[in-house]
């Protein structure tokens, strides 16, 4: 069997769930052009708790972690099963990592789904989510990915979600393609910094406008998986899709062995309601 692909992907608004524009274009253009996986495992910024684990139940619900969207999207629903052999595998091949063995608390949140609607829109391959471990340092989630390589050899497509420029306090929300001039000379030094040496990916935290472009590191940390399985395969990450949403989001998506064509200044992202205070939401 071939690598799978690892792919990044800049989520921006739950909306995107339900809108067409182009960066859903793209996802789903991923979608038709990449082999089919075997299972799907999703490091999603919305799963961001104190420790390490992985679903593990047979059927994962449909997570609604936000408030104050219109009710279409709290309707929505994503119903891929669950694969408990393929939590338990994971178990064993990050060893002496620990990882838990999710089968009741969480299940399948926005960062995975509004992303798989338009890849696997069937939602008929295996999803399992792997936490973000709060507690631990950066390089621990380089470590952990490293770890996770030879699932690529296993028929599993690793999936991050997040975004790399995420600063909620600073949204724009009439400026649907605008971005900061900090927030693109952020999303470009992580673009080279990728094209180069991901295995150096934390020397951007000492970018001068990272603790802009990076307020908190939930969005940000799901980067650091396909850095991470970069460095274990000797490969680059290449930027695949390239565009901003309301000022403070990047909508950048990366793929590692995916084979795909950049498209750059893609626009129209979706926006957020206007009724909900962007430093209040969880998005
Ligand atoms: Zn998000």
């Amino acid at each position: 069997m071939s690598k799978m692909p690892v792919l990044f992907i800049g989520h921006g608004s739950p909306m995107n769930t339900l809108e067409q524009n182009d960066f859903t274009d793209a996802w789903k253009a991923f979608g038709h052009h990449l082999p089919r996986p075997r299972a799907l495992l999703v490091v999603s910024a919305h799963w961001y708790f104190g420790a390490t684990a992985v679903t593990a139940m047979a059927q994962p619900r449909t997570i609604h972690d936000f408030y104050g969207f219109p009710q279409a999207l709290f309707d929505f629903e994503y119903p891929a099963p669950g694969d408990s052999d393929l939590a338990r595998e994971i178990t064993e091949l990050v060893k002496p990592n620990w990882v838990g063995l999710d089968r009741d608390q969480w299940g399948l949140d926005h960062g995975t789904w509004s992303v798989l609607t338009h890849l696997y829109p069937d939602a008929d391959i295996p999803v399992l989510q792997l936490s973000i471990n709060a507690l631990k340092p950066l390089d621990y989630h380089l470590e952990l990915a490293a770890s996770l390589h030879a699932l690529r050899e296993r028929g599993v497509m690793i999936v991050a979600s997040g975004n790399v420029v995420h600063n909620l306090q600073k949204i724009q929300w009439r400026q649907r393609d605008f971005a900061y001039d900090w927030a693109k000379r952020f999303d470009d030094a992580v673009v080279q910094q990728l094209a180069q040496q991901p295995e150096d990916i934390l020397r951007i935290c000492d970018h001068p406008d990272y603790d802009l472009a990076v307020p908190t590191p939930d969005h940000f940390i799901p980067l650091l998986y396909v850095a991470g399985l970069a460095a274990a395969d000797g490969t680059k990450p290449e930027a695949l899709v390239r565009g901003y949403s309301m000022g403070s989001i990047s909508m950048t998506c990366y793929g590692l062995g995916a084979g795909l064509h950049l498209r750059e200044n893609a626009s129209c992202a979706a926006r957020l309601p206007e009724h909900i205070p962007p430093d209040q939401t969880n998005i």
